[in-house]
């Protein structure tokens, strides 16, 4: 078989995303996974759950009544629909799909949020970036020239951005919605750390359609993301929608999550403390600057960031080195936000290589 003569050129061209296997009793801190687990009897109590799951039947979201839960859970209009998926990853696949075709276009901003280009590149859409500031906050002049000259179809705004973590301005925003002629997509994947969210507009302004996911709160596993939008842009993702997309360990999962959404507060809260207690300590070394945050990760500038990120692999701890990624992430690197203790060791780590102004 010549794989070059029935793959498309495009994909034998690309290269994987690359998802780091490490080591079980590492501590990982690139990827924005919760270091909280449930205690042993909430344990208990899911197993049973999960023993009861009928997995002889095909999937019914629906009736299993998940969608509602998280209706009730954020207050989301009666005009709003939702749309689950696994994880948002699909979701932002299945909103690239509707859209894209040759000619059409996606627009998003730089650095932020790798999948967004991959998915273009996957329907054939062409890609506008945007640049960010130097400081990570978004150009909002130079994004409405954009939508001017390019009149994209689609428009992804991660809100708060990964991998930066540095808020937008609402009025931004809003100014972007306003002035789209397509779709503008809010990820709100970290929408838990955050002060602000679009969810309220998403149903009642026909071209926003607002992401969420477990993914950042607990359940990366579990790969449960949700879309919130306006019905008629709902009803034609539906169309593209494989029919049992979701499956049923994880709408069990996700149910009894959000039955016990007290916990995962809990969690948000510590880790959005610890954020604010790390970035505190972080910025008393001269030689780091600290971006701000409203994710559950911390973005800074460090001297060298390979020399960070292997002296913290040294000590069994993983972060992301962004440096590479994109021109204005030069020496960054980013850091989710651990357990008090883990955090503990990172700061350790550091306090080697910086000296112990912390
Ligand atoms: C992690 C992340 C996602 C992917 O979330 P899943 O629900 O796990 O697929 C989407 N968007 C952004 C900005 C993310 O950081």
């Amino acid at each position: 078989m010549q794989l070059n003569q029935i793959i498309r050129a495009d994909i034998l061209a690309m290269t994987a995303y690359k998802v780091t296997e490490v080591p079980a009793d590492c501590i990982k801190l690139d990827a924005m996974e919760s270091p909280y687990e449930y205690a042993d009897d909430l344990k208990a109590e899911l197993a049973k759950e999960l023993t009861n799951t009928p997995l002889r039947l095909y999937p019914t979201p629906y009736a299993r009544g998940l969608p509602d839960a998280i209706r009730a859970l954020h207050k989301i209009d009666a005009g709003a629909d939702i749309l689950l998926g696994t994880g948002s990853d699909e979701l932002i696949r299945l909103l690239t799909m509707l859209t894209g075709q040759a000619g059409s276009t996606m627009l998003a901003l730089e650095p932020s949020f790798v999948m967004y280009r991959v998915n273009a590149e996957f329907f054939g859409m062409k890609y506008v970036g945007v640049p960010l500031n130097d400081d990570f906050t978004m150009n909002v002049e130079a994004v409405l020239a954009a939508i001017a000259e390019h009149q994209p179809q689609l428009i992804f705004i991660a809100y708060p951005n990964n991998p930066t973590g540095v808020p937008f301005s609402v009025d931004d925003v809003n100014r972007i919605i306003a002035a789209a002629p397509g779709l503008v997509v809010i990820d709100e994947a970290y929408g838990a750390f955050s002060s602000h969210t679009f969810l309220s507009q998403a149903g009642s302004i026909e071209n926003v359609v607002v992401l969420r996911t477990l993914s950042k709160i607990g359940f990366a596993g579990i790969r449960v993301g949700y879309a919130v939008g306006h019905p008629s842009v709902m009803h034609e993702l539906r169309k593209i929608t494989p029919p049992y997309n979701m499956n049923q360990l994880s709408l069990t999962a996700a149910k009894f999550a959000l039955q016990y959404h007290q916990f995962i507060d809990e969690h948000i809260n510590k880790q959005k403390s610890e954020r604010e207690r790390m970035r505190t300590m972080l910025k008393a070394w001269s030689q780091i600057h600290v971006f701000p945050s409203e994710g559950n990760f911390i973005t800074m500038r460090v001297p060298d960031a390979q020399a960070l990120h292997q002296a913290l692999l040294d000590a069994n701890i993983l972060i992301k080195n962004l440096h590479g990624v994109h021109p204005l992430l030069d020496q960054c690197v980013r850091i989710t936000v651990g357990k008090p203790e883990q955090n503990q060791q990172v700061l350790g780590v550091m306090q080697k290589l910086y000296g112990t102004k912390a």
